[in-house]
């Protein structure tokens, strides 16, 4: 069987869609649907699978609900919209219980960790106290930034679970802050350490000592909801995406829909303590781990010279004319994360 790439899948997929005039379909982190009254809606949805995303075995379920929403949060602040409302499908698989005598250490503190039951059995109440847990994870980074869960699907599974996470959002008409529009000369910034998440996972993978830290970032990260509506707001702010596959991956996608290039400076890319230390007892590579690692959710925008960008906001490189992405300050080529 001939292996397509998820690019290209997508791609095929956009080149027979249509997209009515005036609105902004596949291939940002968000649809954008101009309304009547002066604002446009911002749509995003995001599919998640056991095995693929997470390992059900490893993530609390609270955790695994905070870092559903977290994700499709994530691609709203991408647009420096404001989420409003979110709609979730889960398809559970039977036997998913909350173990009874549980001691695993999720890093938000909450000891749940789901089991199977021998056989495969449906306990008493089965799933009852995981779906509780789930949807308290959910809720609570929802409510963190006023997003309201008004409806979903569920169904059950055969063998695996599947969360599917669709989240609405808005922004003033025309300010949604788009990937095709980066121009040549612009700086390149991102908003905070890369490479936390990748490591975090690594680490669990790996069955290495938890770094509390690292393994956090990776469950429980926070999008930059507040950071995206202050840039969207800031004249001179060009293009921005926010990191989910690394941006070996993610700086690609701003250059390729703005037909440009870029340098990044691999020196100048923000690294953690934690990162570095990790890394130096584990023999990693930190630049691999943040251009590849991934589930980051910081955001990747890119801004004119001279524009006043928020603290905390590093500057990696330049927008050039010329196409492609060049790494200074190392041989190797970065990229990134793919789910193919
Ligand atoms: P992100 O990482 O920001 O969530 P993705 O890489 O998942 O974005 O998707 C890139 C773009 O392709 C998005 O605009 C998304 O809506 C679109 N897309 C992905 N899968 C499909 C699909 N099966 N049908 C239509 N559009 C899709
Ligand atoms: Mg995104």
């Amino acid at each position: 069987m001939s292996h397509i790439g998820e690019f290209e899948l997508i791609g095929r997929i956009s080149a027979a869609t249509p997209t009515p005039e005036g609105i902004t379909g596949i291939g940002d982190d968000c649809a954008v649907i101009p309304q009547k009254q002066g604002l446009d809606t911002l749509v995003t949805t995001d599919l998640l699978i056991e095995g693929r995303h997470f390992l059900l075995q490893d993530v609390s379920p609270h955790d695994l609900g905070w870092k559903s929403a977290a994700v499709n949060i994530s691609d709203i602040a991408a647009m420096g919209g404001r989420p409003t409302s979110v709609f979730l499908s889960i398809a559970l698989p039977e036997g998913l219980t909350e173990g009874p005598g549980a001691n695993w250490n999720s890093p938000s503190g909450k000891h749940c960790r789901p089991r199977l039951r021998e056989g495969g059995a449906h306990e008493v109440g089965g799933g009852g106290a995981w779906i509780d847990a789930f949807i308290a994870g959910f809720n609570e980074l929802c409510s963190r930034f006023g997003v309201a869960l008004l409806g979903g699907d569920t169904s059950a599974s055969d063998d695996k679970l599947f969360i599917n996470v669709t989240l609405l959002g808005e922004c003033p008409h025309g300010q949604a802050l788009k990937r095709n529009t980066a121009r040549p000369g612009d700086i390149i910034y991102v908003s905070g350490p890369l490479g936390d998440s990748g490591a975090g996972l690594r680490l669990i993978l790996e069955g290495a000592p938890r770094v509390d830290y690292l393994i956090r970032k990776h469950y429980l990260p926070v999008p930059r909801v507040e950071l995206g509506l202050q840039l969207a707001a800031t004249p001179g702010v060009h293009a921005m995406m926010d990191i989910s596959d690394g941006i070996g991956s993610d700086l690609r996608h701003i250059l390729d829909a703005s037909g440009t290039g870029a340098t990044v400076e691999i020196n100048r890319i923000p690294l953690s303590p934690e990162l570095k230390d990790t890394c130096t007892a584990h023999g990693w590579d930190p630049i691999e781990l943040a251009t590849c690692g991934g589930e980051d959710y910081e955001l990747l925008f890119t801004a004119a010279p001279g524009t006043a960008v928020p603290e905390g906001c590093t500057p990696i490189g330049a927008i050039e004319p010329e196409p492609g992405l060049r790494w200074s300050g190392s041989t190797r080529d970065y990229q990134g994360f793919t789910h193919f």
